[in-house]
């Protein structure tokens, strides 16, 4: 009797003739997660097994997969030769020892002797024989011990189905460039758009030494949270103290924020073009904040010159952002008080609603092609 975990894959299978190539991605995707634990992936129609683990990594192994995006569901299983003595004992492993309960079983293998029904009515009387505070209950059972008779002569038996993450392999919608800050949203739009299936690439703004290294070091630990997810990042850290700087010397200081998110964006789509991203992810939520007012999102938008701009929680309350950072494993640490260059030189009333116009006109005051290339200049690659 071995202990394996069966992964059972999501969407997937609506893909037709691309199935070859996502099961492909998928399966890179799972052995970069499990990466330096000992194990070996099967393929099984329509399933993967994990097995050849060490028993008390079992969690850490359930833990990892559940980060894997395109995993339908996850069960830790008990496979054996499928001999019903043999699916008896494995039963009696994950039964409960009381509660009321059912035997469910599925019998791909047609010349197994029994029928499925046969089967779930056999082991479900040995079990009720066995354990004395047990009871069937088909309706209303509260565990299931699954039984599920494979082709190859081996039979799984489980008793728990733990949710995966969704969504697709990652690398199966090419690649975004996120702009990631230390706060809560920008993590969770990485997130979001990852499990549509893109690897993501971040870039981060920082204005040492206006803010500090902990700012930094806070923007890679969020970083690698993500990068759980889209099976690796890579991190580009950009200095945009100068342009800071020159903006707080010689242009009206309302527009701060709406002047140097042109920058960012500017400068993120070079770096996107750059590393071969194909689109551009924010954090951006409609009307969250002054420079995320539809007119905001005009000014910073319309320097982009080539690539879509994804924003994923344009649609989304602060809560529900909240609810998923939780649940991605981001809030503990962007709750961590830190300094963003954004708040460096903050106006006391930045402009709300900046018209293009008066948005051209400042930053005419301004050498941008320069301080673009400066700030490329200054920029810092790493791999998370
Ligand atoms: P977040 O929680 O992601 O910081 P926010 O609600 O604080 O978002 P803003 O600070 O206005 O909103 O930022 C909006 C978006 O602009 C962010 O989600 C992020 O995508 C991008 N952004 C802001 N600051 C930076 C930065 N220092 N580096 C890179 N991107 C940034
Ligand atoms: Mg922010």
């Amino acid at each position: 009797m071995e202990k394996v975990v069966i992964v059972r894959y999501s969407e997937l299978h609506l893909k037709g003739k691309n199935r070859g190539y996502f099961e492909r991605v998928l399966i890179t995707n799972m052995e970069k997660a499990l990466k330096g634990l000992k194990h070996e992936i099967k393929r099984q129609s329509g399933r993967y097994l994990v097995e050849g683990f060490d028993d008390f990594e079992t969690d850490n192994i359930i833990s990892r997969l559940k980060k894997v995006f395109g995993i339908h569901s996850l069960s830790i299983a008990l496979k054996v030769k499928s001999d019903m003595d043999e699916i008896f004992k494995a039963s009696a492993e994950v039964c409960s020892l009381d509660g009321r309960f059912k035997v469910e079983t599925h019998r791909a293998d047609k010349t197994f002797p029994l029928n499925s029904l046969q089967i779930s009515a056999e082991i479900g009387g040995r079990l009720l024989s066995k354990f004395k505070n047990i009871s069937v209950d088909v309706h209303n059972p509260q565990f299931i011990v699954n039984i599920d008779v494979r082709e190859n002569g081996t039979t799984l038996v489980f008793n728990e189905f733990f949710k995966g993450a969704g969504g697709m392999p990652v690398g199966t919608s090419g690649k975004g460039l996120l702009l990631i800050s230390g706060g809560i949203d920008s993590p969770v739009a990485g997130h979001m758009i990852a499990k549509r299936g893109m690897q993501i690439n971040c870039i981060h703004f920082h204005s040492y030494p206006y803010t500090n290294m902990q700012a930094r070091d806070k923007v890679i630990e969020l970083t690698k949270v993500l990068s759980q997810y889209s099976c690796g990042t890579k991190l580009h850290i950009v200095s945009v103290t100068h342009i800071q700087e020159e903006i707080h010397k010689k242009c009206n200081g309302e527009y701060m924020v709406t002047l140097l998110r042109r920058f960012m964006m500017r400068i993120a789509e070079r770096v996107a073009l750059k590393c071969g991203a194909q689109c551009i992810i924010t954090g951006e939520s409609l009307g969250q904040v002054a420079s995320q007012t539809v007119e905001g999102i005009t000014s910073s938008n319309s320097v982009i010159e080539k690539l879509p701009v994804l924003r994923p929680l344009c649609g989304f309350d602060k809560d529900e952002i909240i609810e998923r950072s939780r649940d991605m494993g981001a809030y503990e640490i962007s709750i961590q008080p830190y300094e963003d260059c954004c708040t460096v030189f903050l106006p006391k009333h930045p402009v709300i609603k900046p018209s293009l116009e008066s948005v051209l006109e400042e930053e005419g005051k301004l050498e941008v092609e320069n301080l673009i290339e400066e700030a490329i200049n200054s920029l810092e690659i790493l791999s998370l």
